[in-house]
């Protein structure tokens, strides 16, 4: 495969934007070898500068549902780009995609939209604190919930893969209040509410995607909600990566176990930059300008970002059958490509949620971001490049979930597979 036009793009990127890329994780670094540049997408394809094309198994990490180029996503964000690109104002679109959205979950009466996940985690913050008049909270160790100050210890994601946890240029006094616990791992929790009383908030992945695909065991989110309600704390789900794609309507329908506040994005934005928060109406109530509660964005609700949303979540709401299609699809793919593993001796821990995807060179069940940290990175990168020279494009981290889109068929999934047989030959083969 010939990839020099993006070795050159790299390198001319690099002299310009630190790392070559605006999200560190883009970088290639983890696996070796250099990012490919991308020209365009259509439906499952990806196609680079040098003109190879790839079935996408990262779809933006994880807003394109739908595939590239969606037609009526698409025809939805040209109308709207028609009527003007931002206003600073009120619109239509904006009540009409909280409908949908508080349509979708049982704990959203009232939502707010902004541009990212990390501002939607970092507004649910701060409205927790506010709510509760407390300043502790807890996260998991890998859990990533965006890159605000708080929230950047021992997370998941680009952090992890850099080995860097905690960030130079986060002062400690910043995460001082943020105390951590062990995905999994009740007891750990239990002794963070032994030390300190001052918790506002437990915030976790549901499901996460940021160690690699790890869900949460249904057990422990009913533990995790009785200790909340016993100490007077909220309980925020970060769906911003399991929202839409693990399931239609939040992982509080498949567990049964229902969040204070629960944290979008990604799909909700249809591929455009979109995040959310919403919670019950006595704690949304106390955002700005209703209550004292400070939240706010220049682009927030952005006309043509909500049209492209409205359109995803609408095509979802017709057909939400497609999860569970889209889950068939994505469980033959990794048991497929376990099954094509172990031929060679090589052993693969699979697991699927809706149309998220995860994979870890691991003798044993990934519980918890130690247990992920165990898996065999150098395989992983091996694995990584050779199937991108396949045509295949996977996550360029072993800390990544991979997504599967409406747009990839049985027959990509089979050809993947096999893709996955070859790789690993050759990788044994040396
Ligand atoms: N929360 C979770 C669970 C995420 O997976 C991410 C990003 O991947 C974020 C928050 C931050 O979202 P963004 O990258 O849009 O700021």
């Amino acid at each position: 495969m010939n990839t020099q036009a993006s070795q050159k793009a790299f390198e001319e990127a690099q002299t310009l934007i630190p790392g070559g890329v605006d999200s560190p994780v883009r970088a290639f670094k983890s696996v070796g070898g250099t990012p490919i540049f991308i020209t365009e997408g259509k439906g499952a394809y990806l196609k680079d500068v040098d003109g190879n094309e790839y079935v996408d198994y990262v779809q933006s990490w994880g807003p394109l549902l739908f595939g590239h180029r969606n037609e009526s996503i698409e025809a939805a964000v040209i109308e709207a780009v028609k009527h003007g690109l931002s206003f600073g104002a009120p619109t239509l679109a904006e009540t009409e995609l909280a409908k949908l959205v508080i349509g979708f979950f049982d704990s959203i009466d009232k939502v707010r939209f902004v541009s990212s996940g990390t501002e939607a985690v970092m507004s649910a913050i701060r409205l927790a604190r506010g709510f509760t008049g407390r300043d502790d909270i807890v996260k998991f160790t890998g859990c990533y919930h965006g890159h605000s100050d708080a929230l950047l210890v021992e997370a998941g994601s680009g952090a992890a893969t850099f080995g860097n946890p905690s960030s130079p240029g986060v002062p400690a006094d910043f995460t001082k209040h943020t105390l951590l616990a062990q995905y999994n791992n009740i007891e750990s929790v239990k002794k963070c509410f032994a030390d300190s009383k001052e918790i506002a908030c437990v915030i976790i992945e549901p499901i996460a995607g940021n160690m690699g695909l790890v869900p949460a065991d249904k057990d422990f989110l009913h533990e995790l909600r009785k200790l909340c309600d016993e100490n007077g704390a909220l309980l925020i789900f970060d769906e911003v990566m399991s929202g839409f794609r693990a399931s239609v309507n939040g992982v509080e329908s498949i567990t049964g176990v229902k969040p204070d506040i629960v944290t979008l994005g990604k799909v909700i934005g249809g591929g455009m930059p979109v995040g959310a928060f919403g919670a019950r109406s006595e704690i949304m109530n106390m955002l700005s300008p209703d209550g004292p509660v400070y939240q706010a964005g220049t682009l927030s609700g952005n006309p043509v970002a909500m049209a492209a949303g409205y359109a995803a979540l609408t095509k979802l709401k017709q057909n939400a059958r497609v999860i569970s299609v889209l889950n068939d699809r994505a469980s033959r793919l990794v048991n497929g490509m376990r099954e094509a593993a172990s031929k060679y001796g090589i052993t693969m821990q699979t697991d699927t949620r809706g149309s998220m995807f995860g994979f870890f060179f691991n003798e044993r069940e990934v519980k918890n971001f130690q247990d992920a940290t165990r898996s065999d990175a150098e395989l992983f990168a091996k694995f990584h490049a050779g199937m991108l020279n396949e045509g295949f494009y996977f996550a360029c981290s072993l800390y990544e979930t991979g997504f599967i889109s409406t747009a990839v068929t049985d027959e990509m999934v089979e050809n993947t597979i096999a893709a996955s047989e070859k790789v690993f030959k050759e990788i044994k083969n040396g």
